[in-house]
Order: structure tokens, then C-alpha cells, then sequence
């Protein structure tokens, strides 16, 4: 079976010479393969394409897709967007008393799938013109669970609670305090009982727009988990948290599934190892189609996953494995010192933050972890010399580039334009291309108006912007929120490199360990209390620095026994306890 997709955002049939028909052999020799639709792009005929790929290759938007997929998937095709257009294949099933999660790239039909379970959209089985009744959905699956679920979601007898996406939206949309938005879904637990599970106590009177990222999520996940419902799907419940909060909200979410039903859709592996029951890893190509696969343990799907090979359905969806290494990297560097730092401290009345002693190498990644809130970004405006310390000494003052954890771009116009305005001579270059346009995937998104991105869309963007400045040394504060965990594996090896290649330095913010293990030669800790008094330490090698920074949110890793990918431990496990006691949180 093949199947030929044009991708809308993409085809720029105004600005180009309409290639794809020019060069498609068919059309040569007077077949119509190719001809136009209403809004004058072109729509491929899945019947008569021979799939030569000629077209795919002379679209200089690369706007087509031709693929061959197995055939036995044309009776599984649950939902189909158009003519050309994005297919969805095969759904996963929520289970009683279990967490579902849900594993994949980005525009793979992911969210999808969840309209479709929770019953806000009707599948329509590809028949896009005259989309079946719900009654012919039913006996479409005539005889399966899928058909019992469905059943019971359209006739209300299954309750569907839903956390979307992009928390940080909720703000335009939700006005008023805290306290009354929670007020108003009291089903499962009260307000005060929410507000301490889910450490909003201090917030339930600020504005929604006065709101941390981390706030926002948490508030939208205690308005979930508040309802009265059979199914709770999940969409990345833990972007924003910190790594103490992200097990603390895996915890809480296990507990609902002691009752019902979850789905989660989560990309930091080791937050949806520690938390999901099995897992249906998603493969495709993003914007042409997806397929659900068969619900593994756990474990089994993402070390399959890192593997980038599905050994049952025989499908490799990555050229090479995600692999770890049990032990950490040598310390050793050899390159100069960027800069070095002593006892710098600030106090800003409310908030006071003292940094220990440390230097900062050339070509080094160092990975910053803490808490929110504990002066992580001060530290690096000090750096940069747009904030004054009080005491201590900088022996050097750089240029910054800094990409900030929440991006808003209301800039008019293309992506591409946006880069060119920005830093024509350095996003031309040959070298740029190569190490960061083509790894971030920045190429399909240059002709997309910006305002139009996605979430992980514009976390790239922001990143390569970051990139592209010329700068001493680099912050990115939480560069992981909204990309899928194969753009996160990319985008700590393309932020090493850099730095690497070009003997600048980076400090990148996050909370996803699997992220931070990856992009970090070494690592800067902070601690303290969030908003009033942080301390930064480091940068210490690997094993120190997470050693330091787990013992002091109480997590312990043990490592996949096949895999070497790091797993956490149960608290208070024989091997949580065993490695609390030789103080190795992180390393075997
Ligand atoms: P994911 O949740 O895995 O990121 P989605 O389910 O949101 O993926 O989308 C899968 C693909 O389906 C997207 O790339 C998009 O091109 C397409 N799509 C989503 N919604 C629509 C729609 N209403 N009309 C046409 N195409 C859509
Ligand atoms: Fe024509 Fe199909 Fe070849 Fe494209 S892949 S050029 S549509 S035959």
C-alpha cells in the first residue's frame, strides 16, 4: 500500500514552478497524476502514483510524502484528515487500573488518538467525504474491547477528564484567580485538599497570568484530577516541574490509577518509565501518518524505543540506538578556563543568593539543576554583568545569549525571515546548516509564519535564535518543554557540539535527566529555598554533581540491565537503600 500526503503548512504553490507536476513521469506521458485542488495545491492520485519519489525530492519545500507502507494496516486506518492528509493507524485501549502511556514523535497523532478516546471526534475509518455514524464506528470494531470502550463513551457511560497540552495557554483563556477555578470542580477532593496535594496552597489568590510555568501545570493537573471521571488522559503532565515535583506528580497520578483508568503522554523517559504500566510506542512520519503499536511493559517499550527498532512489527523508525553510559565521563578537561567566579552573592531584599567558588571551561556544557526559583538565571546575568553582585568576584564579563524558559514570538512573518533578520551571515553558513539548522529540523519549518508554530515548534526556533547570536556563553533555560524525547536526544547532542566545535560555552537549565545526562559535561547544583534564599554550587564533574543534586531531592537510579539507561528507584527499595548508603545516587 502506498500513500501520498502533501503537508498543507509546507506546499508554497504560489512561490514555487509547480515541480512536483513538471518533473512527475506520469504527467510527462499524459497521465493525471497530479492535479489541483481548490486551494491550488496539489493532490497527488494514490491510484495511479507509481512512487518513484521524484516529486518528493524536487519539492523545494519538501511538502510531499510518498510512502509505502504494509499492507495490513489498510483495514486498521482509523482516521483520515482529507484527501492527502494525515492518517492515523490503530488506537490504544485504556485499562482499568493501569497507566497507558503513550510514547512517539511530535505530529504523529498522539493527541489524535486522545480526541478520539475521550469521544470529542468522531473517526471517520479514512472516509473523509461521508463520514460514518457513530453507529458504523461501533460496528466497525464489532466484537473487540475497542468496540465495549467506545460504546460506553458514546453513551455517557464513560467520564473523560482531560489535561492538555500547553498549560502555559491557560491564562488567555481561564481569567480570575486560583482559588475560583479550582472552586468550581470540587468533585473528587475539596479545594484545600487540592491545594496541598498539589502545592497551590500559597498561590489559590494570585492571578492566572502571575503564574510560574510550573504553577500553571500543577494547577491544570489538581483541576483534572478534581473531576469526577472513568478516564484521565494526561498530555505531558510534567513539563515545567521540577525533577522532586515530576516523581511527586507521577506518585499522586498512580494513586488515581489505583481506580481508574490514565493515559499519559509523556516525553521524559525517565518520568514515563517511573510512572506508566505499558506503554504503545507510536511510529510514522510526522504530519503524514501514524501508527499505534501493540502495548509493551514498560521497560520493554522504551528500551525498543531508544533502540529506534520494533522487533515484532520489524520497523526501524531511528538509524542508530540512544545509548548511556553507566559511568561517568572522564572530568579531565584539558581547555582553558572561560571564567572563573568566587563567592559572588545578591540580595534583592526578598531574595538572596550566594554562589560558591567555580569556573567555567571553554567548549564546556554545564547542566544546571535546582529547583525554580533558587537563582539560576540571576547567577547568569550576573555573568553576563546586566545584574551587579553585591560581594564576590567575576574575573570576566561575557557576551550572553540566553534563551528564556517561556517563549512568546509575535514576530510577523516566516521563520525563515526571522532567522535572516536576526543573523543572515551565521544561519547561511555552511557549518550553521550542518550542525544546527538540519539536526533541530528547522528545514520543513522555514516557510511557516511564526505565530503559527507549535509549542516544540518554537522551542526549536528559540534555541537555534540562541544559537545564532554571537556570544560568549549560551543559557537556555529549559530547552526540553514541548519537544519529543527524539528532538530532546538531538538537541543536547547539537548544544554539546556547538560548544564543542566553536570553544564556547553553554549553561542549560532543565529537568529531564535523561536531557541533562546527555547535553552536561559537568554540572552547577542550586539549592535552598525557592524564592527567598538559593545557593549555586559547582560546576562539579558528572558524578559529584548528580550525586549532589539527587541526594538532595532523594532519588535514587539504578541502570537497565540491558540498556544501561538510567531507571528510578522505588523509595525505599533494597537497591534505594543500598545505594543512599555508599551515596551513589546516579552511577553504579
Ligand atoms: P501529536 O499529538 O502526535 O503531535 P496530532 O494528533 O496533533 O499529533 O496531529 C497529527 C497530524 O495530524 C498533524 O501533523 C497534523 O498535520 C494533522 N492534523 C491534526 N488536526 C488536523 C485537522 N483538524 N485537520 C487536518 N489535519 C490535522
Ligand atoms: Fe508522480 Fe508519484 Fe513519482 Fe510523485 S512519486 S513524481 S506523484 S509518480
Amino acid at each position: 500500500m502506498r500513500i501520498a500526503v502533501v503537508l498543507q503548512d509546507r506546499c508554497q504553490n504560489r512561490k514555487c514552478n509547480h515541480e512536483c507536476e513538471r518533473f512527475c513521469p506520469l504527467m510527462r506521458t499524459g497521465v493525471e497524476c497530479i492535479t489541483w485542488g481548490e486551494r491550488g495545491k496539489p493532490v497527488i492520485s494514490e491510484a495511479l502514483c507509481q512512487g518513484c519519489g521524484i516529486c518528493v525530492n524536487k519539492c523545494q519545500f519538501d511538502a510531499i510524502r510518498i510512502i509505502g507502507l504494509a499492507d495490513e494496516l489498510k483495514t486498521e486506518l482509523i482516521h483520515q484528515y482529507g484527501e492527502n492528509s494525515f492518517r492515523l493507524y490503530r488506537l490504544p485501549l485504556p485499562r482499568k487500573g493501569m497507566i497507558t502511556g503513550i510514547l512517539g514523535p511530535n505530529g504523529i497523532g498522539k493527541t489524535t488518538a486522545i480526541r478520539i478516546l475521550s469521544g470529542s471526534e468522531i473517526p471517520n475509518l479514512g472516509d473523509y467525504t461521508a463520514p460514518p455514524s457513530k453507529e458504523k464506528v461501533l460496528e466497525h470494531f464489532a466484537g473487540t474491547d475497542m468496540q465495549t470502550y467506545l460504546s460506553d463513551v458514546y453513551a455517557g457511560k464513560i467520564k473523560v477528564a482531560l489535561k492538555p497540552q500547553y498549560v502555559d495557554k491557560l491564562p488567555a483563556t481561564v481569567k480570575g484567580v486560583v482559588r475560583d477555578l479550582l472552586g468550581k470542580v470540587q468533585e473528587r477532593m475539596t479545594l484545600e485538599e487540592a491545594a496541598g496535594m498539589f502545592e497551590l496552597t500559597e498561590v489559590l489568590d494570585r492571578e492566572l497570568d502571575k503564574l510560574s510555568g510550573g504553577e500553571l501545570q500543577r494547577l491544570a493537573m489538581a483541576a483534572t484530577m478534581m473531576k469526577e471521571a472513568d478516564v484521565y488522559f494526561f498530555d505531558e503532565p510534567t513539563s515545567y516541574l521540577d525533577i522532586y515535583q515530576r516523581v511527586r506528580m507521577a506518585r499522586l497520578i498512580k494513586t488515581l490509577a489505583a481506580e481508574k483508568q490514565v493515559v499519559v503522554i509523556e516525553h521524559d523517559l525517565a518520568v514515563l518509565d517511573y510512572l506508566a504500566d505499558n506503554v504503545n510506542v507510536v511510529y510514522g512520519t510526522e504530519g503524514a501518518y501514524g501508527v499505534f503499536t501493540m502495548a509493551r511493559q514498560v521497560r520493554t517499550a522504551i528500551n525498543v524505543y531508544l533502540d529506534g527498532y520494533l522487533p515484532e512489527e520489524n520497523i526501524r523508525f531511528r538509524d542508530r540506538p540512544i545509548e548511556f553510559e553507566a559511568s561517568p565521563p572522564r572530568g579531565d578537561w584539558k581547555t582553558a578556563d572561560l571564567v572563573e567566579f568566587d563567592h559572588v552573592t545578591k540580595d534583592f531584599g526578598g531574595f538572596r543568593l550566594e554562589i560558591g567558588k567555580g569556573s567555567v571551561k571553554i567548549g564546556e556544557s554545564v547542566g544546571v539543576v535546582g529547583p525554580n526559583a533558587t537563582g539560576k538565571t540571576t547567577f547568569v546575568k550576573m555573568l553576563a554583568g546586566v545584574i551587579e553582585p553585591d560581594g564576590g568576584s567575576i574575573d570576566a564579563r561575557m557576551k550572553v545569549s540566553y534563551k528564556p524558559q517561556y517563549i512568546s514570538m509575535e514576530a510577523e512573518g516566516t521563520v525563515q525571515e526571522l532567522l535572516y533578520a536576526s543573523a543572515y551571515e551565521t544561519v547561511t553558513s555552511n557549518f550553521f546548516q550542518g550542525e544546527v539548522i538540519a539536526p533541530l529540523g528547522l528545514k520543513g519549518l522555514m516557510e511557516k509564519e511564526v505565530r503559527n508554530l507549535s509549542g516544540g515548534e518554537l522551542q526549536r526556533l528559540a534555541i537555534t535564535l540562541c544559537l545564532a547570536n554571537d556570544a560568549d556563553i549560551y543559557l537556555f533555560d529549559e530547552p526540553s518543554a514541548y519537544l519529543d524525547s527524539n528532538q530532546r536526544m538531538n538537541t543536547a547532542k547539537t548544544i554539546r557540539r556547538m560548544m564543542e566545535k566553536t570553544g564556547r560555552s553553554a549553561m542549560v537549565v532543565d529537568h529531564d535527566i535523561y536531557f541533562l545526562d546527555m547535553v552536561s559535561d559537568s554540572m552547577m547544583v542550586f539549592g535552598g529555598t525557592p524564592g527567598q534564599h538559593g545557593i549555586g554550587e559547582g560546576p562539579f564533574d558528572m558524578r559529584e554533581g548528580m550525586n549532589r543534586f539527587l541526594a538532595a531531592v532523594d532519588i535514587t537510579f539504578r541502570r537497565d540491565t540491558e540498556t544501561h539507561r538510567p531507571r528510578i528507584n522505588k523509595p525505599e527499595s533494597r537497591l534505594d537503600r543500598e545505594q543512599k548508603s555508599r551515596g551513589e545516587y546516579y552511577y553504579a
